[in-house]
């Protein structure tokens, strides 16, 4: 764990709710894919939210946090990230942490999933697997309850086109009329697709309710618990 002082150099909205935050550390900072960072608050008050960035940008941090609620844990940080910008203060961090990191194992195909702003920890993986010229298949779930909650539809189907080895599977839950891909929730998508689990390594970020139960279904269709990865792990049973 690293412990870092940084700049915020912008927050812009992604959608109603979420919000990018970008930041530069005072010194390069040394991180692995999925793994996150605490905001510090005060000694015991610290925030964790993923990196969204890839770990090659040592300069650079990207957060993306998803806010609802005048006094949710989210909605605080976000406004002590706002009063740093505003008074171009620097604010505390740890970075560098969790246990749930990408792991590259050249045998292996992988599925990131991503419930949500779980898309943060996906997404610094699969713009490392990118940069790495990772060859086993990659499949990116990345499942929303509305289609306008997709701020990174666009960047991911460039991503996918990048590489033939590459897919992007987008899921709404509660989908229009005119949305003709999946629907429902985004670890069902992945059980119609995939016949068996056994072979992936399985990456997953989004709400504690939504782990624990794809972690259970996972395991009845096949998956592996060693080759699950998930912070949120930590926190339910
Ligand atoms: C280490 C760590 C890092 C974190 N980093 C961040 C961060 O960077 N940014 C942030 O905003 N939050 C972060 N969180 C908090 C947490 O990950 C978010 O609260 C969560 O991702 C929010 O999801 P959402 O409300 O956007 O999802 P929702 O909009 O509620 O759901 C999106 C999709 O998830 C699936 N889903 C949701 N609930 C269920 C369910 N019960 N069963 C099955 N599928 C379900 C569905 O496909 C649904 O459409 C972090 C938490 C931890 C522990």
């Amino acid at each position: 764990m690293q412990l870092v002082k940084a700049q915020v150099t912008a927050i812009s909205p992604l959608t109603e709710f979420v919000h990018k935050v970008t930041l530069k550390p005072d010194v390069a900072v040394t991180f692995e894919a999925g793994h996150y960072l605490q905001l510090v608050l005060g000694e015991k008050d610290k925030r964790a939210f993923s990196i969204a960035s890839r770990p090659s940008l040592h300069n650079e941090l990207e957060l993306h946090i998803g806010a609802s609620g005048a006094d949710s844990y989210a909605m605080q940080s976000l406004e002590h990230l706002r009063d740093a910008h505003t008074n171009t203060a620097s604010v505390t961090l740890e970075v560098g942490l969790g246990v749930s990191q990408l792991r590259i194992d050249k045998q292996r195909p992988i599925v990131l999933l991503a419930g949500g702003t779980g898309f943060s920890y996906v997404k610094s993986m699969a713009d490392h697997l990118a940069e790495i010229n990772f060859d086993q298949p990659v499949l990116f779930y990345w499942g929303v309850k509305e289609a306008s909650a997709l701020y990174a539809k666009q960047e991911m189907e460039a991503w996918a086109a990048s590489r033939k080895n590459f897919q992007f599977i987008p899921v709404v839950e509660n989908a229009s009329d005119s949305w003709s891909g999946h629907t429902g929730y985004v670890h069902k998508a992945v059980m119609k697709d995939i016949v068996s689990l056994e072979p992936y390594c399985i990456y997953m970020a989004g709400r504690f309710d939504m782990i624990g139960i794809v972690r259970d279904d996972f395991i009845n269709h096949g998956a592996e618990r060693e080759h699950m990865y998930a912070d949120a792990f930590a926190f339910i049973k």
